[in-house]
């Protein structure tokens, strides 16, 4: 069994970050941060600095996955993306999708470990059973990012080996912790 711990920070988080959910979840977007102790920047940072961005889930590198905006609501972490053959400005992808950012210094080459992974594996499983989605619905954010090119990220994900989690190591993925949902 991989234990995978959930912590619950989401009441650190900047109120101007996250809305009140009204759209079901259909599935998650994996990002990586490209950066350093982004729990702060994700929490209150980046608006302070009038770029406000956040994400559901914050995926540390030794696989800790941290909440960081609360139950009931969804953060603000696709920005335009084209979904479903339109472009979307009005955030409806932040909201179908559950945002999970990966601590990884993307501009340094660096790359997710390996129990990042099993911590994204995990925590699909989770959503997905959750909110009765398939776990396959799982996009990166290269994929949906409009105009194609916007963004590169997630950077250096391994999606072959979340696969092979997802499909042959389905019943050791345990989230502990505080409850992810
Ligand atoms: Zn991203």
């Amino acid at each position: 069994m991989i234990a995978v711990t959930v912590r619950d920070d989401s009441a650190k988080c900047d109120p101007s970050l996250f809305g009140r959910a009204v759209l079901d979840r259909e599935g998650v977007l994996v990002h990586t941060t490209d950066g350093v102790n982004s729990q702060g920047w994700l929490q209150g940072g980046s608006a302070k600095a009038g770029k406000p961005a956040s994400c559901d889930f914050l995926v540390q590198r030794d696989g800790t996955i941290i909440r960081l905006v609360p139950r009931g609501t969804y953060s603000y972490h696709a920005g335009v993306c084209k979904w479903e053959g339109r472009v979307d400005r009005a955030g409806k992808v932040s909201q179908l999708l559950i945002g999970v950012e990966v601590e990884n210094a993307d501009s340094a080459g660096q790359t997710p470990t390996e129990v990042q992974h099993i911590a994204v594996a995990a925590l699909i499983l989770r959503a997905a059973w959750h909110h009765a989605f398939s776990p396959l619905s799982v996009y990166g954010h290269y994929g949906l990012a409009y105009p194609m090119g916007r963004r590169s990220d997630p950077y250096g994900f391994d999606w072959g080996y979340v696969m092979w989690l997802l499909a042959h190591n389905r019943d050791a993925l345990v989230l502990t912790g505080d409850k992810a949902f």
